[in-house]
């Protein structure tokens, strides 16, 4: 049973996935999940981010689910407000469409989207001042894990927001642990090992803002049914930001529940 007091999170991260018809059926069958094995808004947070172009899709489909469920944009843009950008969607335009929330960083978009300190300060920068919470994600590579880098990568990539986040927007941000070599390939991080990273970045964020104590830290990373009862017991991991078992609704549910159940 985890000592920590602070509510867990469970987001699921559908990338770039499914097809509309698919999605329909993945919602209602969460729905469903969630109607007869309630989950109470106030043991877990349960989010969903799926494409940009699904987001007012998904975020009306939940609006009859039985408790909370967030819609989250997996990514924003790093201009503010409106204008000439082709193909971006700001900050403020997802708080107009009732989008209340947004991964930024994750590895996907550093390594393939080319995010980088820049990009995803004015990212974290915009996102806050236009009044979204932010999911955060850090991560070291399978490389620098090996070079006995993990901890340094991992809390550099915290410090690099730390110049943009004003003293109370601290309290708006979930940091979510994804080791790259984790994500997708089911591999995942021992619960020890997550444990001890997730204990690092708790006392990184002491450093640097008094909400450090009660900041949601997420793992991710092959995060399954199957390995979510134990991850969910150590005192630090508070949620799961959960890639391919999100697309599965039982997986997703089973996941919320693991977590839910340390509370
Ligand atoms: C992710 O992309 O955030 C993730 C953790 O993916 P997976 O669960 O598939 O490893």
């Amino acid at each position: 049973m985890s000592a920590s007091t602070i509510t867990p999170w469970v987001i699921g991260n559908w990338k770039m996935n499914p097809v509309q018809a698919q999605a329909q059926q993945l919602l209602n069958e969460f729905k469903q999940l969630l109607q007869d094995h309630g989950i109470a808004e106030e043991k877990c947070h349960l989010g969903i981010a799926p494409t940009m172009l699904a987001l007012s899709t998904v975020q009306a489909q939940l609006s009859d689910a039985v408790r909370p469920v967030y819609s989250v944009a997996q990514d924003v843009s790093r201009i503010a407000g409106t204008g000439a950008y082709t193909g971006e969607v700001s900050a403020e335009l997802l708080l107009d469409a009732g989008i209340g929330y947004v991964l930024i960083g994750h590895s996907e978009r550093r390594e393939i989207f080319a995010d980088n300190r820049d990009s995803l300060n004015a990212k974290v920068q915009n996102a806050l001042n236009a009044g979204l919470k932010v999911i955060y994600c850090v991560g070291e590579s399978l490389e620098q894990r090996e070079a006995g880098q993990a901890e340094a990568v991992v809390l550099q990539q915290i410090c690099d927001i730390a110049g943009v986040v004003a003293a109370e927007q601290w309290a708006n941000i979930i940091v979510a642990y994804e080791p790259i070599w984790a994500i997708g390939t089911g591999k995942t991080a021992s619960p020890e090992d997550a444990q001890a990273m997730h204990a690092k970045i708790r006392e990184g964020l002491k450093q640097i803002t008094s909400y450090g104590a009660s900041m949601a830290i997420l793992y991710g990373g092959s995060v399954k049914a199957e390995n979510a009862v134990e991850l969910a017991a150590c005192p630090d991991i508070n949620g799961a930001l959960v890639g391919g078992a999100s697309l599965n609704a039982q997986s997703f549910h089973q996941i919320a529940l693991a977590f839910a159940n340390t509370q």
